[in-house]
């Protein structure tokens, strides 16, 4: 595997291989690698001849009061689980390869941005502004055939399919499934922050979806309802959600009733990590 820093380098790489009409697949992360960001690899190498790792903690996305400074790294570890999955290449550019002297553009996707993660008392549609600026950089810089996601970051995945589609950025996009820990809790790097007792009321993330989701599964359909249930988890536990809100999955408006793919997104704060997670109801996952 090889790890590349400049984008020179990197185009250098993969041009000869489209030449010869291999495919190029990307996993854009922020490294600290857990099995969701490997499922994503796994993916890519199955469906490609190439596969590209960017791995770059990117200031913009992080708000003021946010975890960038202690946001967990650990580039050695990362590259040889990179490695041990196939990646051909780890691309880990430092901070001014990606916003040199001067970087004066950002891509901003409207609408789906400024709910949920992007409502002002939350992150902030600026997160989704950060997000889609170096995820364009990052599709111009590797080009690749196909880029992969996690559905763990829902809104994220369907403002990429926007940006993607609004600027004709000629990249399948591909959504892959939430990876948990046996207890449910969804793999983040920010778990690393948790304390064990901290951990064990995280789980009310997870049970709260799952609530919902028996609720749904016996029948509850109205939203009020099936809400109520993924609260009563989180209140036993203690947890006060940031929000806890069911949208169509499609374009995040409200919905009143569960009907086709209805997306339940939680985010609470569990000690120092703020903690999302999401299941699809009353429809495939
Ligand atoms: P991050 O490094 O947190 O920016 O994540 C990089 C990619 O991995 C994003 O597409 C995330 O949605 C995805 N990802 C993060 N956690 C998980 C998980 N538990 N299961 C599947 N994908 C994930």
């Amino acid at each position: 595997m090889r790890i590349v820093r400049a984008v020179t380098e990197l185009r250098a790489l993969l041009a000869p291989e489209r030449r010869a009409g291999r495919t190029v697949g990307l996993v854009p992360t922020m490294g600290y690698f857990h099995d969701g960001h490997l499922s994503l690899m796994r993916r890519a190498r199955a469906d490609n001849d190439l596969v590209v790792v960017s791995l770059f903690v990117n200031p913009a996305q992080f708000g003021p009061g946010e975890d960038l400074d202690a946001y967990p790294r650990d580039e050695r570890r990362d590259a040889e689980l990179a490695a041990a999955e196939g990646v051909d290449v780890l691309f880990a550019p430092p901070i001014e390869e990606v916003y040199p002297e001067g970087f004066a553009t950002t891509v901003t996707v409207g609408r789906l941005t400024d709910t949920l993660e992007g409502d002002e008392a939350q992150r902030g549609a600026e997160h989704f502004q950060g997000v889609t600026t170096v995820v364009t950089k990052l599709f111009n810089m590797a080009a690749p055939d196909v880029a992969y996601f996690g559905q763990k970051d829902a809104q994220q995945a369907l403002v990429i399919r926007k940006l993607v589609s609004d600027l004709d950025i000629p990249v399948r996009i591909e959504v892959c499934p939430t990876i948990r820990d046996e207890d449910g809790l969804a793999l983040s790097s920010r778990n690393a922050y948790l304390s064990p007792a901290e951990r064990e009321r995280a789980l009310a993330l997870s049970r709260s979806l799952r609530a919902a989701e028996d609720a749904v599964a016996s029948g509850t359909r109205d939203a009020a309802a099936v809400v109520a249930a993924a609260r009563a988890e989180l209140e036993r536990a203690g947890v006060e959600p940031d929000y806890l809100q069911l949208r169509s999955a499609s374009d995040l408006s409200p919905v009143e009733r569960v009907n086709g793919s209805t997306l339940l997104a939680v985010a609470a704060r569990v000690g120092r990590a703020r903690l999302i997670d999401n299941a699809i109801l009353g429809g495939e996952q």
